[in-house]
């Protein structure tokens, strides 16, 4: 009975609340990894200035993570999540063309396009040669 009475007051307590989302599983997994390392470093007797710091980002990150679990201001929180993934994509994104262009080396070479920074993919030991950005039509030179 009692036990019952615990979990209608929790319901009742977390209804109306924002609650978990992608920044929140981000927020608590950081948090935890920065308490892992913090701990590592602790055993270790090494850095205990960055010991120090992680275990308080540590500590800020599972605040902000129960705060906007508990927070009532939904829209606010949602446009949060939408920010953080949108920084996740691009951080994403910029791995996936590093890997891509890490594969691909021996037969490619990568240019950052001066107009609009596009990368451009052309064959590798062709001297030099004119390239034309697929993006902006912007023409350049490079030696391949
Ligand atoms: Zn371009």
């Amino acid at each position: 009975m009692r036990r019952q009475n615990t979990r209608e007051q929790a319901a009742r307590f977390l209804a109306g609340r924002y609650g978990a989302d992608a920044l929140g599983r981000f927020l608590s997994i950081a948090g935890c990894g920065f308490i892992a390392v913090a701990l590592l470093l602790r055993t270790a007797g090494k850095a205990a200035g960055l010991s120090v710091l992680l275990g308080t980002l540590a500590i800020a990150a599972i605040a902000w993570c129960y705060f906007r679990i508990l927070s009532r201001n939904f829209s606010r929180r949602a446009a949060e999540n939408q920010r953080f993934l949108g920084i996740k994509d691009k951080v994403c994104g910029w791995f996936c063309l590093q890997r891509d262009c890490f594969r691909q080396r021996r037969d490619y070479c990568f240019f950052r396009c001066p107009s609009c920074h596009q990368m451009v993919r052309v064959p590798r030991g062709k001297g030099r040669i004119r390239i034309t950005c697929r993006r902006c039509g912007y023409a350049f030179e490079r030696k391949t």
